[in-house]
């Protein structure tokens, strides 16, 4: 028999990796290793319905079985449909987040034999054993019922059987636990099981292992509450620190367990943490199920950043009992911890979850459909939710993509603004100046800010220059240059002209000395308008002023660079200006 199983991504990214079905196609092959024949099928919403049933009909299969999250409900059944059609025959069923919360409305659209609510591993098994013996569908819909995995060393691992081949995707979900120990009622994750259940150590050794041998580059930990077990968090760290220091971890983690010696093993390897703050305001908190104790909060995040880690939070807007205000006391509370970037998200309401029993309670309005975000309550009104979408997306222009953290307190300071007051101003300048170069954007709206100061002009020059040299980091990182390296393709991406208003590298020495009042620089600051190349070099961000020759050169030898133009004039550019005295 031929089972093919569907994984529908957001996007082709580094987190597009079909982990849910592998994990069913590993047990299926143990199970049936010479009977059922299985295929996963990656497919991406930004495809038609009739394209994605061509690509699954392709495979000639018997059964087909999709994992249904928010983001896919309706691509999943437009496709079921229409293979309904070409394929009467055809057995189709559905595993998933939106299969587990919702299985009677989505056996009631009529596209689906049956669903696999909760963890599939075990269902999938008995349910294929039953067909194969020749069981129908609606005596299979009958007695299904979930079957959490009790002890995930039972389960084979994916990556090593073959099932998911690490080499094949650009990123890779690493599953080290499942269930929750915490109970927050907006949360799926902990309905249905008691506790968490972690993956033996010898596995994640081996699977650790796998993936270096892989050449895997960055590795999302599929665990929210990683360091809830220090013991484990640390000898997995320390494990990562010996056998794949040069990959990129991303981790969530909560900040309660946070100490010394965890905050120096984050910092020892390449990652990025994510903490779930959701609301700095305790009492909105216990609504929910959860709590903040803002000093140890404050405390912990500290241990981190002493310690030189990467971290983030997450906050959501539209909680029971929230408001406006208190939603921009959050805000302003998170980012006055420095964190690397901050995911602002409205409040959603999913069903299944306790949040979705308690929402007529808390006068939640929410929509019924996916994606069951809030749409008003009580204490925030839908204009409140509007105004909080908009700053939501200030922030996420101005402090993520815009890379902010180097001078976003201050820039703040020197303005005496609150960050919620800061993102009012760039969320109406950004819907009247729409530029797709995020830096510029920022340069003319704080020369904008501080119109008519002597600041505006050194507060463009560290925009300019941290936004531009960061982005080129951030473009090696995703993009190590290889040894052999096209020289055309390293100017390309290693280096961008921008201009300044004072000498870079002047202002780079006195923002090093400690001198971050921008009064001050503007002051000792002497005017020196220039064009400086940006590049990066070692891994590090380096500057060069050029004269307006050797940008014009630049800007001419950078737009006529591509695959079939000749190498001559960027080596020559290369050696001479932006590497001199390197081979
Ligand atoms: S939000 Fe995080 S901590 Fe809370 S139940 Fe979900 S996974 Fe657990």
């Amino acid at each position: 028999m031929n089972l093919v199983l569907v994984a529908i991504h957001i996007e082709a990214s580094a987190r597009a990796v079909p982990l849910g079905s592998a994990m069913l196609a590993s047990v299926v092959k143990r199970a049936f290793p010479d009977v059922v024949h299985t295929r996963i099928l990656d497919l991406f919403l930004q495809q038609s319905a009739e394209v994605c049933a061509a690509e699954i009909l392709a495979s000639d299969p018997d059964w087909v079985g999709f994992s249904i999250y928010v983001w896919n409900r309706s691509l999943s059944r437009e496709i079921a449909r229409i293979l309904r059609i070409r394929k009467p025959s055809l057995l189709l069923f559905a595993g998933g987040s939106e299969a587990t919360a919702d299985p009677v409305g989505m056996l009631g659209e009529g596209f689906l034999d049956f669903v696999l609510p909760g963890e599939g591993e075990e269902l999938i098994v008995e349910v294929l054993g039953g067909l194969l013996q020749g069981a129908s569908p609606a005596e299979i819909r009958r007695t299904i019922r979930p079957s959490p995995v009790k002890d995930l060393a039972t389960l084979p691992s994916p990556y090593l059987d073959g099932s998911l081949d690490p080499s094949a995707y650009s990123g890779m979900l690493w599953e080290l636990s499942r269930g929750c120990p915490f109970r927050c009622d907006f949360c799926f994750e902990s309905r249905g099981t008691e506790g968490t259940r972690r993956v033996p150590m010898e596995r994640v050794k081996a699977e650790l292992l796998h993936f270096e041998a892989c050449g895997v580059s960055q590795v999302f930990v599929l665990d929210p509450t990683f360091n809830f077990d220090k013991r484990q968090a640390k000898a997995i760290l320390r494990l990562i620190a010996e056998q794949a220091p040069a990959v990129h971890f991303f981790f969530e983690i909560r900040s309660e367990f946070i100490d010394p010696e965890l905050a120096r093993l984050f910092a020892s390897i390449r990652c990025s943490l994510q903490i779930g703050l959701q609301s700095a305001d305790d009492a909105v908190l216990r609504k929910i199920n959860r709590s903040i104790d803002q000093k140890d909060f404050e405390a912990k995040v500290l241990l981190l950043h002493q310690a030189g880690a990467t971290y983030g939070f997450d906050l959501i807007y539209g909680l029971p009992g929230d408001t406006l205000d208190g939603f921009h006391a959050s805000l302003d509370f998170a980012l006055s911890l420095a964190p690397n970037h901050l995911d602002i998200f409205p409040l959603s309401v999913l069903p299944g979850t306790r949040l979705h029993d308690t929402a007529p309670e808390f006068g939640l309005q929410h929509l019924e459909g996916v994606p069951y975000t809030v749409i008003a309550s009580p204490t925030f009104r839908e204009a409140d939710m509007r105004a909080a979408a908009r700053m939501a997306q200030a922030c996420d222009v101005m402090y993520n993509q815009g890379r902010a953290v180097p001078w976003f307190a201050m820039l703040l300071d020197a303005l005496a603004l609150a960050p919620f007051e800061l993102f009012g101003r760039f969320a109406g300048y950004l819907e009247t100046h729409p530029n797709p170069d995020i830096t510029a954007l920022q340069a003319a709206f704080f020369t904008s800010c501080f119109s008519g100061r002597k600041e505006a002009a050194v507060a463009a020059d560290i925009v300019t220059y941290f936004g531009y040299s960061g982005g080129l980091l951030e473009e090696v990182a995703r993009n190590p240059p290889g040894t052999s390296e096209d020289p055309r393709e390293r100017l390309r991406r290693n280096t961008c002209l921008a201009t300044f208003h004072h000498d870079p590298r002047v202002l780079l020495e006195q923002l090093e000395s400690g001198i971050t009042d921008l009064e001050h620089l503007a002051c000792v600051l002497p005017k020196h308008a220039c064009l400086a190349l940006l590049y990066v070099d070692g891994g590090d961000a380096l500057l060069r002023i050029v004269s307006p020759a050797e940008a014009e050169a630049f800007e001419r030898i950078r737009s006529s660079c591509g695959p079939g133009s000749e190498c001559g004039d960027v080596i020559h550019f290369m050696e001479t200006v932006l590497f001199p005295g390197q081979p």
